[in-house]
């Protein structure tokens, strides 16, 4: 099965998690074939054998929000840039087996050679903060901007997670995409170009760090709702503004409130608070440390032994974290669990069963990016990849 990203149609829309039942959305569940139930006891060596067989053909990426039972078998991990990165480096292997959600396999596909594959174990494996910026919506927010007289003096800028098509938007609009480690980088470029910045899709990842790192006030803020009428802005508004931040989210980080903060200063004494950039503003604004997973993960691995760190990202990593530094204490920033449900959807059967598809010569739950995407999706990653200075790295 091959799934095709196309410009102007959204082929693959994910069900926003609690919107009720959509029957598309389930399209992973229905595996062409034999999905081994989760309760087989033979997974993990299944796993091993089709891994043996397949080589050097294929090159297996786990993000770092992954399950344990699928980062066991990643060849590397990382962030959803790095990982696509990693597969770019990897011209010889055949196959990409993608253990992340559907944008990170679809840029995957935009920085590897035709020759490669990407594969998504289970193409339900969706970001909802991704699903929150569909290209109609934005091309309609882009005329509802030059109704208001602004969209000449606006660049447009797309985090990292975002579908193909956003970003082929921002390549053909003179913009640019960014990770969540250039992001006040990818600004600074853009206003240096217009006086206005569409920022898509996460408006806490804009606004934390239009006010955090460049200078900008709140007031300088407004949010672009595609949900309200006239996207909930006036025309004045849209011109006193220089953020036009998009309503969404993601769902994981953005369950963090400031109580969560305050509770655990209290659970914990003298623990350090080190949060995403994805998280609300005020979580962000009471916390000590803030910065990417990468920065998350090297921050604490380099803190003194004895040091308490409460981690406001997803619950698989921040459970690694615990687990691979005993000598601290890492606790989940909130008391409720919090994974990411769309992430977790690629477990052990999935990986299996692409794999031993992939053995036997079937190449199941392919993601293409149709050339026209690909082609202005690579010009605003190359335009993030020659900004001055950045270390590009997200998610
Ligand atoms: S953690 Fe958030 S941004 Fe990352 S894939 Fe999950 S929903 Fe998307």
């Amino acid at each position: 099965m091959t799934v095709t990203s196309t410009a102007g149609t959204a082929r693959l829309p994910l069900l926003l998690l609690g919107q009720g039942a959509d029957p598309g959305s389930e399209r992973g569940v229905e595996c062409p074939g034999d999905l081994p139930p989760a309760s087989d006891p033979g997974l993990v060596d299944r796993a091993r054998r089709a891994r043996d067989s397949l080589g050097d053909r294929a090159f297996v990426l786990g993000h770092h929000y992954q399950r344990d039972e699928v980062i066991q078998f990643a060849d590397v991990t990382g962030d959803s840039f790095k990982l696509a990165r990693e597969a770019a480096a990897r011209p010889d292997a055949e196959y990409i087996v993608f253990c992340g959600v559907h944008f990170m396999a679809e840029s995957a596909d935009i920085l590897t050679s035709d020759d490669q594959q990407v594969i998504l174990p289970d193409l339900a494996a969706g970001c909802s903060m991704a699903d929150m910026a569909r290209l109609v919506q934005v091309e309609e927010a882009w005329e509802r901007l030059a109704d208001a007289g602004v969209v000449d003096v606006t660049v447009p800028i797309t985090y990292m997670n975002s579908s193909a098509d956003i970003k082929a938007f921002c390549g053909r609009n003179g913009g640019a995409v960014c990770t969540s480690s250039n992001a006040k980088q990818a600004i600074g470029w853009a206003l240096e170009r217009g006086e206005k910045v569409l920022f898509l899709p996460d408006q806490h990842l804009g606004r934390n760090t239009a006010v955090l790192q460049t200078g900008l006030e709140l007031d300088d803020c407004v949010v672009i709702d595609p949900h309200r009428p006239d996207f909930g802005v006036t025309d004045q508004q849209v011109r006193d503004a220089t953020m036009l931040l998009w309503k969404g989210h993601c769902s994981v980080h953005g369950r963090f409130t400031a109580d969560s903060v305050a509770a655990v200063r209290d659970r914990v004494p003298g623990v350090n608070v080190i949060a995403h950039p994805e998280c609300q503003h005020e979580v962000v604004l009471g916390a000590d440390y803030v910065g990417s997973t990468e920065y998350i993960i090297k921050t604490i691995a380099t803190a003194e032994p004895g040091t308490a760190w409460a981690v406001g990202t997803e619950l698989n990593l921040v459970k690694r974290l615990a687990q691979d530094h005993p000598d601290k204490t890492v606790v989940f920033l909130d008391t409720t669990v919090c994974f990411c449900a769309t992430m977790n959807r690629i477990d052990l059967p999935h990986l299996v069963w692409a794999m031993e598809n992939l053995v036997g010569g079937r190449v199941v739950n392919r993601i293409e990016v149709d050339p026209d995407t690909k082609h202005w999706a690579k010009v605003a990653l190359d335009r993030m990849l020659a900004l001055p200075g950045i270390e590009a790295a997200k998610d």
